[in-house]
């Protein structure tokens, strides 16, 4: 899962990214991760992890991972090329998910590009550019198809509907991820790649007194949630400084200064759980004395796509999925006496993984 950070200057993105790559993975150990500086790469949270590397007196423990992109410079003007404002425009594209941060703290000393904090207005300048970019995307491919429809391709004329019932939909400066198409235009969606359908989550940078500020009692908050709600997304009450504070302390103590705080975790724990919903994600586990480690897919993901996540080899040449229930091998102390009990299952290509499988793939090379 790769997640965008964009906002506009000075609302504290930067805060938020330097905190996440302090708390963050060691990147040794992601091999096929991108390693460049606005790149950080953050372990997924996961409490079955450390159990099972117990249980197998594991040398290894891999936890899942999250990449968050810092995309900063994006600001008014950048679908134009304003400020390298298509570049970052492309690097949105290779995201997942984009996570906007919005200001919600007021301080003199800090400037605000536009005067004064106010979420709603800074939610819509950076939808904007996104929409621009998209609507200057879409009029390219409304051209290439409407000279397929000269010919009388009938599936063109089809799609030509689609993508002009979108394009005036964006025209009036609505998102393409809040549009309602039709299920048989899916298929559509696949080339487009479009900015603004990209799933959002909203984070509400608050002041440090401000945590426990909700949209009942905080007026930038409420703004938030509002937009977030008209988009289907989630809004964070989040303060990038505390997070900073948070990534800055010894292992040992972030869970005395998160209860100090009356916090129950981490605004990035919070973050990398709303991603993982927003995306429709889940984990399974692998197990052994050599490694136990956590893999990333999405819900409703088959044995054999599971398995192409560690190898494409495991996929391609799948026999069968040995998979037990990550609180029964637990409870059974072993993964032997878990078969013994008849606890572990022989699962077939057709098999829906399921979260918390501890599974081993069979498979021929
Ligand atoms: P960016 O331009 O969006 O990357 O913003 P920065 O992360 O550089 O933050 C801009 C300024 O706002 C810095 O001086 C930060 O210390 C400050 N700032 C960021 N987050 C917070 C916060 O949660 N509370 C307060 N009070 N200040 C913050």
């Amino acid at each position: 899962m790769k997640i965008g950070i964009v906002g506009l200057p000075n609302v504290g993105k930067s805060t938020l990214f330097n905190a996440i790559t302090q708390a963050g993975a060691e990147a040794a150990n992601y091999p096929f991760c991108t390693i460049e500086p606005n790149i950080g790469i953050v372990n997924v949270p996961d409490e079955r992890l450390e159990p099972l590397v117990k249980l197998y007196n594991a040398e290894k423990c891999t936890p899942a991972i999250v990449e968050f992109v810092d995309i900063a410079g994006l600001v008014a003007g950048a679908s134009k090329g304003e400020g390298l404002g298509n570049k970052f425009l492309s690097h949105i594209r290779e995201c997942d998910a984009i996570l906007q941060v919005v200001r919600c703290f007021e301080n003199e000393n800090i400037v605000h590009v536009n005067g004064s904090p106010d979420p709603a207005r800074d939610i819509d300048i950076i939808e904007t550019e996104l929409i621009l970019s998209d609507i200057e995307f879409l009029t390219k491919r409304i051209a290439k198809i409407e000279k397929l429809c000269k010919g009388g391709n009938k599936e063109a004329a089809k799609e030509l509907d689609f993508l002009e019932r979108l394009l005036s939909w964006l025209n009036d400066n609505h998102s393409a991820r809040s549009f309602v198409s039709d299920e048989s235009e899916a298929d559509y969606w696949q080339e487009l790649y479009l900015l603004s359908a990209k799933p959002i989550l909203f984070v509400a940078n608050v002041s440090e007194d401000d945590i426990h500020a909700t949209a009942e009692n905080n007026k930038f908050v409420k703004a938030v949630s509002e937009r977030a709600k008209a988009e289907k997304a989630e809004a964070l009450v989040i303060s990038a400084e505390i997070e900073a504070e948070i990534a800055s302390l010894p292992d040992e103590d972030k869970a005395m200064f998160l209860e100090d705080l009356g916090l129950k975790q981490s605004g990035l724990a919070r973050i990398i759980k709303a991603g993982y919903k927003l995306l429709g994600l889940m984990s399974y586990l692998t197990a052994g004395p050599k490694e136990v480690r956590a893999w990333t897919i999405p819900i409703g993901c088959t044995a054999p796509k599971a398995a192409g996540k560690i190898h494409s080899d495991f996929e391609r040449g799948f026999i069968r999925a040995e998979v037990v229930n990550y609180a029964d091998l637990l409870a059974a102390g072993s993964l032997a006496k878990a078969k013994e009990k008849g606890l572990v299952r022989s699962e077939g290509k057709e098999y829906i993984m399921r979260d918390g499988d501890v599974v081993l793939f069979r498979f021929n090379v």
